[in-house]
């Protein structure tokens, strides 16, 4: 049998770039190698307060996004979440397995708890349970995602380690597929801080449905480091992820890159990152307004068939090792 990727997006908010180049653009590599599942996880989104008509419309935006990115419907399956109910059922008996004290060490859930302070909800508590069973439901060998999301990832494996400690071998123990570059592009407008869907300040991410004009815009006027030498330094958070966004986009290696902007100013620095972003995305933006209704509401069809197939004999497995038919 193939081996099995699973990944997946909130209906949040649009596409950025560090979305992109930390997860899509692997789903993209790896989908020729393993046998793939992409999904649109609605449910994670509820989290965080959303305006219902527009979770709608968003999560169905991002399925195309998908197709537009090169996500092939020939040899990967895009579904969504909600399509199948098991990912809630097995959340449920996750959750008996999952500990509060683990959950509550969640940077992420530290860190937007503290955003939202009027709406602590516990599903914002619970969101990596319900991951765990998005990932698990499918006997999931590897996860392409960001560098944010690699302690849920172990917390994933310390749930199916526990539970096929205590019912018997059941569920396969994921690895998270983290790249070197991309797993954390930066906000342009605060270097300390990822790129992010839900952050505040619309200008520190590059939307991938953003105009030549945004595009333009958000980079100049990002946030550049002191010092004129222009190359990979750590230390210099900014230009590193202006550099970063470059690479990744152009293909070219790192000295390639030093090489290029080598004796030039910020100007460039910021210039020629949105030239090629501007590139890259505008035959995106096209694809996306190309798909149909008709032909998405089949993809989705589709592929929550292929879905719900394996998930319900995963959660039959699940009911059978601790007792409960149904
Ligand atoms: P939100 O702020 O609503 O949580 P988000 O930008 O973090 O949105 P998600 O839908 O939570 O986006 O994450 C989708 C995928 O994108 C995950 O694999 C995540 O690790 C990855 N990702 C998110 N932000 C970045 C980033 N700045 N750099 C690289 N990868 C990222
Ligand atoms: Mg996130």
């Amino acid at each position: 049998m193939n081996k099995r990727i699973f990944s997946g997006t909130q209906p949040t908010g649009n596409l950025h770039l560090g979305n992109y180049l930390g997860a899509l653009k692997n789903w993209v590599e790896l989908q020729h190698e393993y046998e793939s599942f992409f999904c649109i996880v609605n449910l994670h989104a509820l989290t965080i307060p959303q305006d219902p008509k527009l979770l709608l419309e968003k999560t169905r935006d991002l399925a195309r996004v998908y197709l537009a990115v090169g996500i092939d419907p020939q040899i990967s399956t895009i579904f969504i979440q909600s399509d199948v109910p098991e990912h809630t059922e097995l959340t449920w008996v996750l959750n008996c397995v999952a500990r509060v004290s683990e959950l509550e060490r969640m940077t992420q859930y530290k860190d937007k708890a503290k955003k939202q302070q009027e709406n602590v909800n516990v599903g914002l508590l619970e969101y990596p349970v319900l991951m765990a069973s998005d990932i698990l439901l499918y006997h999931t060998d590897l996860v392409p995602v960001g560098h944010d999301q690699k302690q849920h990832l172990e917390l994933t494996r310390d749930i199916a380690i526990r539970f096929n400690r205590d019912y018997g071998e059941t569920f396969k123990v994921p690895d998270a597929f983290i790249p070197k570059m991309g797993a954390r592009i930066m906000s342009l407008s605060d270097p300390l801080k990822k790129m992010s869907k839900s952050d505040d300040d619309p200008n520190g991410r590059i939307l991938l449905m953003d105009d030549a004009d945004a595009v333009q815009r958000k980079f100049k006027r990002a946030v550049t480091d002191s010092g004129t030498e222009i190359r990979f330094d750590p230390s210099r958070p900014a230009i590193h992820n202006l550099l970063e966004i470059y690479h990744l986009i152009t293909g070219k290696s790192q000295p390639e890159v030093e090489e290029h902007f080598a004796g030039k100013g910020y100007a460039q620095l910021k210039g020629d990152p949105a030239d090629v972003t501007i590139e890259f995305m505008r035959p995106v933006q096209r694809r996306v307004k190309e798909i149909t209704d008709e032909r998405l509401d089949q993809l989705l069809e589709q592929g929550r068939d292929k879905a719900s197939k394996i998930a319900g004999a995963t959660l039959a497995t699940v009911y059978q090792r601790i007792g409960i038919t149904r």
